[in-house]
Order: structure tokens, then C-alpha cells, then sequence
């Protein structure tokens, strides 16, 4: 049995636009960004941060030291490191997928980030080293490249397996249903490669104005006799006519989030292997209302939206990853995964996001203590396994691995 963690990610701030760890990071951390970002530039601090967490890893300051720490390194092959070092309790053989995500188009103002393409160039270097055990997604965004263009770049990484399902987060600024994702549905329906989506209330989103995005209510649609586009419509309408959930996109971000944005897709895909991450969040587990549903532009649950797509769409998945955190979020969920449904939840820790909460070995026995040996295991492994497999990947099947191949030969002295 081969554990697998479905939702990870190891790109480094210099994939990221400047703010990005800002935004990440509660306001109180905000005015002290510049000073952790020039410690965190010496090694001595980078050791010492990791020392204190061995010993104690429950402090606020701390937790948020760590989740720098580990974001901030100078290669993402490093953040893998620090991420495989954490599961070396549940032996040498866990697998990882790690989402990257196209950042190239958060903002319209100009940014000094490594693009895409450099983010990407440098996974594939760190598959080279660890082809058995790191399993990337590639980053989607219709702002990047369009129709057959977008599947011709995606088809290529996936065929030569350095790539073995893709990664949308819609609130970076489009809706699912962009017409130009459509043809790429239609491939990954045809391969059954896998989709992972961002889906939560919370999370990264675009920081430019909502002019740039959402100019009206009435965005194209790549099926417009869906009898669900009126619903959207009427709420991107709400959204653009509230003045406090306009004026910032941790609010109207959730108009491009929301699971419902998923229905004209898979009404023309309906085999289409979607996973919406994080089973909704856990503070709509919790039933916590968030502004966006205080304020009555937007009241569903979006835990219970995730459900109820499951329960239509036999091929609609969705992980744990982050949600676990919450003890108290995955207890509430035990049924529903023990259940008919059940079949299609992921194990997945959303690493290195979640050092804010916890230390990833902290969180991964947590799990395993709540869940049960037992369900923890199909979920970590039967479950991955066969959400992973395409007509391009069978997860049964072992790459040879870096270390076996022959080293070439020294040099005769
Ligand atoms: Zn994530």
C-alpha cells in the first residue's frame, strides 16, 4: 500500500508575485513582512526556526516563522525536502502531488516573479530526481494560453508523464466555465486525466480591481443554455453591486469560486474527473457564515454545494487537505466518508499552506488518529490511486527511480 498525498505545493516565493505572502499572512504579520523577509535570508535564522519548531511547534509567531520559512526557499526542490522529510514516520514510499499554479495573471500591474514556464522547468528538474515519488499538476489559466493552444501545451507534459493532471484556482481571476478551458475539458474528459480546483471561500485570489475581471454580470460561458448560468448571473450581479464585497477580491473573488460555476461544465462533460479541494472549507463544515453570506449576496454552503454536485456527478472528488486542521471539521464529516460518497474524498494536507496551523507530521497523525487507521488508508491510497489514473498514468505501476540507474563510471586514476 502506497500512501499518496493528493494536494501539495513546493513553489518558492520567487514563483510568486511580492505580495503573495502578505496576503497569506494574518495583518498583524504584515508590518513585520520586511524584517522576517531579511532574517529568513540568513541560514542561522532558517536553523534556528527549525530547531525551535522540533522542540515547540505550537507557538503563533512560530507557526507563521515556519510557513515562511518553507515558502521562501531558494529552490522548490528544497520545500520538497522539508515536505518528504515529515512523512519519513510513515515510512520512505509516500507520494506527493504538487499543484503549481500559474501567478502570471493575479494582477495587471508589471511583477519580477519567475513566470509559469520557469516554475514548471524547475519541477520537471526535481521529477528527475524523485520520478517514483513526485507527481506535479500543471498550473491552467485562460488568461494564458486558449483552446487547442491550451491542450496542445498541456497534452505534451501529460503524454511524456511529467505532468499527470492539471490545476485550475479560478479566484486568480476567471470563471471554470471560460470558454477558452473548453476544449481542454473535452481532452481530459476523453483521457480521464484528473482536475484539482481551489475550493473555498478563502484562499489566494486576484488583487487587482474588479473592472479587470468582472466588467459585468454577464461573463462568457462555454455552455450558455445551461439552465444554471441565470443563478450565476444574478450572483455575479449581487456581488458587482454590493460596495463592500466589490471593493476587495478576498469577497468577490468568491462569485469566480463558487461550486455551482462547475455545473455548465460538467452538464457538457459529465465524466469529467473533477476534484473541488477542501470538501467546501471548514468553516462552512462548521456552518460559519462568512461576510459574503452575512451580507446576503451569496448564503449557500458551500460544504453542503460539494455534496450535492457528488451526489449528481459520478465523477466530482474532493480532498481534505487544509480542512483537516480542524479536528472538529473532520469529525463532523466521519459519516459522509464512511458513506456512499465517501468512495471519492482524497487524503490531502495542502502542505506547506497549512504550517500556519501545524507541523505537517503533527497534522498527517492527527488525521490518522481521528479517521482510524483503516479509513485513513483507503482514503491515502485506494482513493488517490484511482483518481490518479489516466489513460497516460497507472499509479500501480513503479517509475524506475533516480537510484537505480547506473551511475556513470569515475574516472581511471
Ligand atoms: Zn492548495
Amino acid at each position: 500500500m502506497r500512501i499518496t498525498n493528493i494536494h501539495s505545493h513546493v513553489f518558492t516565493g520567487a514563483c510568486a508575485p511580492d505580495h503573495f505572502f502578505r496576503m497569506v499572512l494574518p495583518t498583524w504579520a504584515d508590518r513585520w513582512a520586511d524584517e522576517i523577509k531579511y532574517f529568513l535570508e540568513k541560514p542561522w535564522m532558517r536553523g534556528l526556526i527549525k530547531r525551535l519548531a522540533g522542540r515547540r511547534g505550537d507557538g503563533l509567531l512560530l507557526r507563521y516563522l515556519q510557513f515562511l520559512e518553507a515558502g521562501t526557499q531558494n529552490t522548490q526542490e528544497q520545500v520538497f525536502g522539508a515536505m518528504r522529510q515529515a512523512y519519513s514516520l510513515l515510512g520512505p514510499d509516500t507520494r506527493f502531488v504538487a499543484l503549481t499554479l500559474n501567478m502570471d495573471h493575479m494582477d495587471v500591474l508589471p511583477s519580477r516573479h519567475a513566470r509559469i514556464e520557469d516554475q514548471l522547468r524547475e519541477v520537471e528538474r526535481v521529477r528527475a530526481h524523485y520520478p517514483d515519488s513526485f507527481l506535479p499538476f500543471v498550473g491552467v489559466d485562460p488568461r494564458h494560453l486558449q483552446g487547442e493552444a491550451l491542450v496542445r501545451w498541456v497534452r505534451e507534459k501529460v503524454e511524456r508523464r511529467a505532468f499527470f493532471g492539471i490545476k485550475l484556482y479560478p479566484s486568480l481571476g476567471f470563471f471554470p466555465f471560460d470558454p477558452a478551458l473548453d476544449a481542454l475539458y473535452a481532452w481530459a474528459q476523453e483521457e480521464q486525466v484528473p482536475i484539482m480546483t481551489h475550493c473555498t471561500r478563502y484562499g489566494t485570489h486576484f488583487t487587482g480591481g474588479i473592472q479587470h475581471v468582472l466588467p459585468h454580470a454577464d461573463p462568457p460561458t462555454l455552455n450558455p443554455s445551461s439552465p444554471v448560468m441565470p443563478a450565476i448571473r444574478d450572483r455575479v450581479a449581487r456581488y458587482l453591486a454590493h460596495p463592500k464585497a466589490r471593493a476587495d477580491a478576498k469577497y468577490w473573488g468568491n462569485a469566480l469560486l463558487h461550486p455551482q460555476n462547475y455545473e455548465p461544465v460538467l452538464e457538457k462533460y459529465p465524466h469529467l474527473k473533477l476534484c473541488l479541494a477542501h470538501f467546501g472549507g471548514d468553516d462552512q463544515i462548521l456552518g460559519e457564515a462568512h461576510k459574503v453570506q452575512q451580507w446576503g449576496i451569496d448564503p449557500d454552503n458551500w460544504h453542503q454545494e460539494v455534496v450535492g454536485l457528488m451526489q449528481v456527478w459520478p465523477n466530482v472528488w474532493t480532498d481534505i487537505s487544509y480542512t483537516l486542521y480542524k479536528a472538529e471539521a473532520l469529525r463532523r464529516i466521519l459519516p459522509l466518508l464512511a458513506g456512499p460518497l465517501g468512495d471519492r474524498v482524497l487524503f490531502g494536507t495542502d502542505y506547506y499552506m497549512t504550517l500556519r496551523e501545524a507541523p505537517e507530521a503533527d497534522l498527517v497523525s492527527r488525521c490518522r488518529g481521528i479517521l482510524g487507521p483503516d479509513l485513513f488508508a483507503r482514503m491515502a491510497s485506494e482513493h488517490t490511486d484511482h483518481y490518479l489514473r489516466s489513460r497516460h498514468f497507472d499509479p500501480a505501476v513503479r517509475f524506475i527511480t533516480a537510484r537505480t540507474v547506473t551511475p556513470p563510471t569515475p574516472a581511471s586514476t
